[in-house]
């Protein structure tokens, strides 16, 4: 089947199932995910596998487009300098990007060709909640990415994992010069259901004007903020909208009275037949794109495929 446009595609309606985890499948198939990490913070977390392990994340991808996923996600969420940084790799930041893009690239034409390849990319600063608005990492890295991405051949730019509206205007506006389709997806989204530090979308949207968004996803979130948050998205973006909720929570802290998000090996807790039902549900409520984030398997996105209907 020839890949119809993506924007096309977007249009029509019908909705895309997108693959799951990376990072966290990676650590499960024993590559070394945490060079440069400290206490305080993951470090390079999976921009490191790029020099350690590329066939293992070329296997990954093979894993979710065997599972029936129409969009992967590249392996490039902190192949930025500054996380690569952290393990001494700064200057091969374009390098592995690229890289990211060709590898998925090159899994999607081998087993899924009418499949799309998202160029993804996440705040160079990571999610530590004490930084705020990052001015100066973020869009000079986004906008390196996103050339690096374009160039390994990603069909659209997925920025991702950004809680600050602030944030999300500059990543689009970094993005955006590469003429590809452009997608958001929101991190951390709170139990109310509004962003994570409680800004409404209407407020997001308001900032966005007239910049060209294909698609706004909630990400990296407990399943049941998702629930409560899509239909406020709905409300105020005429847009694609999607989901792909963090499953990683271990048993002990699988809890909703604060705004942690944690992440385990744990798919005990949710395991494929909850993101199924919730991808159902959340396709009822206007959903076009819906996947997995930290700690879901090819095991999820082949049960989400099972109630997804093939575009
Ligand atoms: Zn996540």
């Amino acid at each position: 089947m020839a890949r119809q446009d993506l924007r096309q595609r977007l249009a029509d309606g019908r909705p895309l199932v997108m693959d799951g985890a990376m990072g966290s499948e990676l650590q499960r198939r024993g590559v070394w995910v945490s060079h440069g990490a400290t206490d305080a913070a993951l470090g390079a977390w999976s921009a490191t596998a790029m020099r350690d392990a590329p066939e293992v994340v070329r296997e990954v991808h093979d894993d979710y487009f065997r599972a029936g996923a129409d969009l992967a996600i590249t392996n490039s969420f902190w192949t930025n300098s500054v996380k690569l940084g952290l393990a001494g790799l700064g200057d091969k930041a374009e390098a592995y990007t690229r890289l990211s893009a060709e590898i998925a690239v090159e899994s999607r034409d081998r087993l899924r060709p009418q499949a799309y390849v998202a160029g993804g990319m996440a705040p160079p600063l990571g999610g530590r909640e004490e930084i705020g608005v990052d001015a100066e990492h973020l869009p000079r890295e986004f906008a390196m990415q996103a050339r690096a991405l374009k160039d390994g051949g990603a069909d659209c730019i997925l920025v991702e994992y950004i809680g600050h509206v602030a944030d999300v205007v500059a990543a689009v506006d970094a993005v955006s010069p590469t003429g590809l389709p452009v997608m958001v997806g929101l991190r951390h989204i709170r139990n109310d259901g509004t962003m994570q530090h409680g800004e409404s979308y209407a407020e997001l949207v308001d900032a966005l004007g007239d910049r060209k968004v294909d698609a706004i996803l909630l990400m990296c979130s407990h399943p049941q903020a998702i629930s409560v948050g899509l239909p406020l998205l709905r409300a105020a973006f005429d847009g694609a909208i999607g989901a792909y909720p963090n499953h990683g929570y271990g048993k002990q802290a699988h809890k909703l009275d604060d705004q942690h998000q944690w992440h385990s090996l744990d798919t005990e807790s949710y395991g494929p037949a909850h993101l199924a039902a919730d991808g159902t549900a959340w396709l009822a409520m206007g959903a076009q794109i819906v996947g997995g984030c930290c700690s879901t398997t090819p095991d999820h996105i082949a049960a989400l495929r099972s109630v997804v209907p093939e575009g």
